[in-house]
């Protein structure tokens, strides 16, 4: 399927006003389309600016979700309000808790489908990682998610959704009034899109859910703390630079263009070349300093030192991390994961070469949260072994 994946994605995406005529979801809506809808509603468009302040202010800062309580609105707005929109989130399904600490939560979106979002707290930050689609249309052959089918793209209140949804989990919301830093360093301090799905297949609503989060008078992390990862939809690449800004991660794993064809199918469609020239753009465009390659690593397929040496030589010039990542199995995954030594071996390699070189510790394998194991478990309409294999070549 992968040599005709189609280049993006008219997948639709839930309507925000119900055809019944049901309430406006306000959570997921930028600050101009807010106003409109405010406007929309009545309010004079001299005081639409100001009303969106307040309203952002309270669901954004102090995670508030009753018009009731926001006491700086007057009680007849407050009741009009309530009567066109709502402030909700997906619902959090079950929570798992590993020996780690990661916590991963199974959450249920507007249909019925089912996404997973991860926190891993480490003693320096709290990295939340978010889906953006419901599986993908995507089918990295070492990937769990990859065979799951592809429902549908979330929405820009879905994605930004489950953000607000681990704040509420992680009791994060300065209380109304007080300012974000008021309860010390932050639980969730980064964000990585490295969940579910190609952020850069739901481009538009990826940045409007982003543009949220970065706002300074709302959750304000930083665009230097959220990483989007893409496994290579290179016409997108620049536009996530210019509109979002964001850091870049590329799911990169193999060094020629034969081996990555097989792992990351959509390298058919845009080559080492293509990507690697995309990527020597971002970090001019988007003003951030390095790009991080990810690499998983599986055994007697990508993990050899000539690979290690390719890699460097093959980057040259881009400012960059190398993460390596050794390989999470998976119930019928065609793949295994390198030995320690070799993957200690590969990392030096290429950290003589002068770049940065961390192995990824797996974290949360206990409860199936590892990078490449989400996959909802209502959705389970797995590949088996030998279908993957066929596929990949690797039978
Ligand atoms: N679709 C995007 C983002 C989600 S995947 C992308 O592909 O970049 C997040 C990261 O986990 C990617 O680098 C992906 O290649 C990696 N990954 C997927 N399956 C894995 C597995 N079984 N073990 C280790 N890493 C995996
Ligand atoms: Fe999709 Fe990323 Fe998994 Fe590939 S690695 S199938 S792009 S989620």
């Amino acid at each position: 399927m992968a040599a005709d994946a189609p280049i993006t994605q008219d997948l639709v995406t839930i309507p925000r006003k119900l055809p019944d005529g049901g309430k406006v979801n306000l959570v997921g809506l930028t600050r101009t389309a807010m106003r409109d809808a405010l406007i929309a509603m009545g309010t004079p468009e001299k005081q639409a600016k100001m009303r969106v302040n307040q309203l952002w202010q309270w669901i954004y800062h102090w995670g508030v979700r009753e018009f009731s309580a926001m006491t700086n609105l007057a009680k007849d707005y407050r009741a009009k309000l309530e009567e066109h929109f709502e402030i909700t989130l997906p619902e959090i399904v079950s929570k798992n808790v590993s020996t780690d600490g990661t916590r991963k939560y199974l959450v249920r979106i507007a249909g019925g489908h089912e996404v997973e979002v991860v926190y891993i707290p480490e003693t320096d930050r709290g990295t939340l990682c978010i889906s953006s689609q419901v599986g993908c249309t995507l089918t990295c052959s070492f990937c769990h998610t990859g065979t799951q089918k592809l429902v549908r793209n979330l929405t820009a209140g879905e994605i930004v959704g489950q953000v607000m949804l681990a704040r509420d989990d992680l009791d994060e919301w300065p209380a109304p009034g007080t300012g974000t830093g008021d309860k010390g360093p932050r639980l969730l301090s980064n964000i990585v899109l490295m969940g579910m799905g190609e952020p850069l297949y739901n481009f538009d609503n990826v940045r409007d859910a982003m543009k949220i989060v970065m706002d300074g008078e709302g959750i304000a992390l930083s665009r230097r703390r959220i990483t989007l990862s893409t496994s290579g939809v290179v016409p997108e690449i620049a536009k996530c630079a210019e509109e979002i800004g964001c850091l870049m991660a590329v799911s990169f794993h193999a060094t020629t263009d034969e081996v990555r064809n097989k792992l990351v199918p959509i390298n058919k469609r845009w080559n080492i070349e293509e990507l690697l020239n995309a990527l020597r753009e971002y970090p001019r465009l988007s003003n951030s300093e390095r790009i991080t390659f990810e690499y998983v690593m599986l055994k007697d397929v990508n993990d050899t030192d000539a690979d290690a040496r390719r890699l460097v030589n093959l980057i040259k010039g881009i400012p960059a991390k190398i993460n390596l990542i050794p390989f999470n199995e998976w119930p019928g995954a065609p793949y295994e994961r390198s030995d320690w030594e070799r993957i200690e071996r590969f990392a030096d390699i290429v950290h003589k070469a002068g770049y940065a070189s961390p192995i990824r510790t797996p974290r949360g394998e206990d409860i199936m949260a590892a990078c490449g194991q989400l996959k909802s478990a209502t959705e389970r309409a797995r590949k088996s072994r030998a279908q993957i294999a066929a596929e990949t070549g690797t039978a």
